[in-house]
């Protein structure tokens, strides 16, 4: 059973955890833009240089590198039969982009998993990540324009995979445990199951 899905939410809403746990169960890989982008950086690649700075101020790297990236990325052999997308597409551009690419496939999203955390509990959360990591996009203005950001540009991108009928909406506030099983609960009901336990 194939699965490829895509988990949006705002920065804090623990969409990267979520969609690490998600993408393990189902045994498909979880492509975050955010972490490979961060890898980037730490490792000095081109890329890196390219994105160093729009990462440290908070701002959205260009489509046309991003979804270069993303589409190498679900090149891969161990992309082929499903992938967990986190933190990418972030804008109507790039769902343009990715659906280009998919279709090229014949292949399409699945389910949008949309998870929702009230703004007060982000916020808290991305402040004590900012203690404990030390992300340098974590300071309180860089927080602030990711939000704007997220409102302004990612959260259209909801009525798009709306309208086509693909997005689940997971209360975002609970325990690790619980906040998984909401979104498999969803998965399940549109007949995306896990393969067994080996
Ligand atoms: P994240 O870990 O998802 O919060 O991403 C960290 C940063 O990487 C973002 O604030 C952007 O600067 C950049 N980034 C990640 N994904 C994208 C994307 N799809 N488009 C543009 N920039 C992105």
């Amino acid at each position: 059973m194939t699965a490829r899905l895509l988990i949006v939410g705002p920065q804090g809403s623990g969409k990267g955890t979520q969609g690490v746990r998600v993408a393990d169960s189902f045994g498909v890989p979880a492509i975050s833009t955010g972490d490979m982008f961060r890898a980037a950086v730490a490792g000095g690649s081109e890329l890196g240089t390219q994105v160093r700075e729009i990462i440290q101020a908070g701002n959205l790297v260009p489509d046309q590198l991003t979804s270069k990236v993303v589409q190498e990325r679900l090149s891969q052999d161990d992309a082929a039969q499903g992938f967990l997308l986190d933190g990418y597409p972030r804008n109507l551009g790039q769902v343009e982009d990715l659906d280009a690419f998919l279709a090229s496939r014949d292949e399409q999203l699945d389910a949008v998993l949309e998870l929702v955390v009230p703004r007060d509990e982000s916020i808290s959360r991305l402040t004590r990540r900012a203690q404990e990591q030390g992300r340098t996009d974590d300071t309180e203005e860089v927080i602030a324009n990711r939000l704007a950001i997220y409102e302004r540009e990612t959260a259209p991108i909801l009525e798009v995979y709306s309208a086509r009928g693909v997005v689940d909406t997971i209360d975002g506030v609970g325990t690790l445990d619980e906040i998984t099983d909401r979104i498999v609960a969803a998965l399940q009901a549109r007949g995306l199951t896990r393969p067994a336990a080996v």
